[in-house]
């Protein structure tokens, strides 16, 4: 009698227990890659960073007490400084720089305005790189076309004497792939004009906004090809233009941009690593790029991303060393063409492989919705485990393991770096990508602990996992 009373009391307490622990803690009964005593953890790290104004702390001090951190300006040199100081003062092991050189390129002023048949000011942008116009500006008549290819497929001298515009409308879609299509005017527009006689290049931005801000970016001139000035006009402004040209008279501009190329300039990528226990020459990397463009405080690009990976790193190993070390790589010179990725890749070639996992965030500081791998067959039963336990995230497990990684992780891809997409909602980042109005208040602080709690659950488990994660073969 006494035996069946105690056997039923065990009874019910195990499954008071067992109810409790399923409303507060993912049940997983059978990781094959994690201790329970990690689960508890990896419960306590996302706990912990929906908390935490860490994350927010960060940009705000980056954005306020740096500001615009475009490559080769003071504002950059100024970034690097304040980097290598917030890793110092966050407690990280190990805090270093290595050097990257890109061509330097300064922006003094830019304007334009309609000349007729209807005198007007229109909201323009150098794009990077471009040339100076004579002192008073590059005056003539647009000639429009709708894209990239049809400007290619023009006639040789259809543009002759003519300033181009291309009036290419970009899509907004959740995974930014409205982007990639509407890049190409914006990097290779001036040479194309260039070679249809044009004296000038104006572009609608590469933009999803309704404001009359004009986005800047990177764009290129050829070797043996003219070199024009090369500019892109609000999406506002390019709908007035398009409706002048619309009415059938000639329309002429005048563009005036003042902008100067240096030389070959030096910035650096600043790296703060908390060293692993067990394999500390193995690591996981996270980071984002450190520079920005000159027009905004670079919050959302990439401000954000700074500052999600340097908060996610702290959380990640706040209780306990990590097995594997963790390294923030704060990436230079993004803006200009992955000058500090390609640096980074170059000076670490020879020990690529000890990288276990690799995602960069570069996408604005909305939510993050999905994880993408590129890894491993063998590797996938870890990351289905790291995907499981970010479900409580609202993360949903992107399947098709074939993830390119952030633009930093560009220069990683030959050497088959195993590398992870954090998805983040990018609906709106190009709304204010590459503007003045890239600024702190476009961030959403409940938005970026999400965030920093995601990238702290992945970096915790990819550093602390039985199994090394592996990149494919
Ligand atoms: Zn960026
Ligand atoms: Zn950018």
């Amino acid at each position: 009698m006494n035996k069946r009373f105690n056997f039923a009391s065990v009874t019910a307490i195990s499954l008071v227990t067992l109810a409790l622990s399923s409303f507060t803690t993912t049940v997983f009964a059978k990781s094959a890659n994690f201790t329970e005593q990690q689960i508890k953890q990896v419960e306590h790290i996302k706990e912990e960073a929906l908390k935490s104004d860490l994350a927010w702390d960060i940009v705000e001090s980056l954005t306020t007490e740096v500001g615009p951190r475009m490559p080769g300006t003071p504002g950059d040199e100024a970034g690097v400084a304040w980097a290598v100081a917030k890793f110092n003062a966050m407690g990280f092991d190990k805090v270093w720089t290595e050097p990257a050189t890109f061509p330097k390129w300064i922006r003094y002023s830019e304007s334009a305005s309609v000349v007729s048949p209807s005198p007007q000011k229109l909201h323009i942008t150098a794009l990077g790189g471009s040339i100076s116009t004579p002192k008073d500006g590059v005056e003539a008549e647009v000639i429009e076309f709708e894209t990239l290819a049809d400007l290619e497929n023009a006639p040789e001298d259809a543009a002759k004497g003519k300033i181009v515009f291309i009036n290419y409308r970009m899509d907004r879609h959740r995974d930014g792939n409205g982007y990639g299509p509407a890049v190409k005017a914006r990097s290779g527009g001036a040479v194309a004009a260039a070679k249809k006689g044009a004296v000038g290049y104006v572009m609608r931005s590469v933009s999803t906004a309704h404001h009359r801000f004009a986005h800047t970016g990177g764009s290129h001139y050829k070797e043996g090809v003219t070199k024009i000035v090369s500019s892109a006009i609000s999406n506002a402004d390019a709908d007035q233009l398009q409706r002048l040209i619309a009415l059938g008279k000639p329309v002429t501009i005048n563009i005036n941009v003042q902008a100067k190329s240096m030389g070959e300039g030096t910035s650096y990528n600043v790296i703060g690593e908390i060293t692993g226990q067990e394999f500390p020459e193995e690591y996981v990397l996270i980071g984002g790029h450190l520079d920005s463009w000159d027009l905004g405080t670079g919050a959302l690009d990439d401000g954000a991303g700074v500052a999600i990976t340097m908060a996610a790193a702290k959380f990640a190993t706040a209780q306990e060393k990590p097995k594997r070390s963790v390294r923030v790589v704060l990436f230079a010179a993004e803006e200009f063409g992955l000058w500090g990725a390609k640096a980074y890749a170059k000076a670490h070639e020879s020990e690529l492989s000890n990288i276990v996992a690799a995602a960069e965030s570069d996408f604005g500081a909305d939510k993050i919705w999905g994880i993408e791998s590129n890894v491993d067959d063998n590797s996938l039963p870890v990351i289905k485990e790291i995907a499981q336990m970010l479900e409580s995230l609202n993360v949903e497990y992107i399947e098709t393991n074939a993830a390119g990684g952030g633009p930093d992780l560009v220069p990683l891809r030959p050497f088959k770096v195993p590398s992870f997409r954090l998805a983040q909602d990018g609906t709106d980042y190009f709304n204010y990508h590459h503007t003045a109005d890239d600024t702190l208040d476009k961030i959403d602080p409940v938005k970026l602990r999400q965030n920093a709690a995601v990238y702290a659950v992945f970096t915790y488990m990819a550093a602390n996992s039985k199994t090394k994660i592996s990149g494919k073969k």
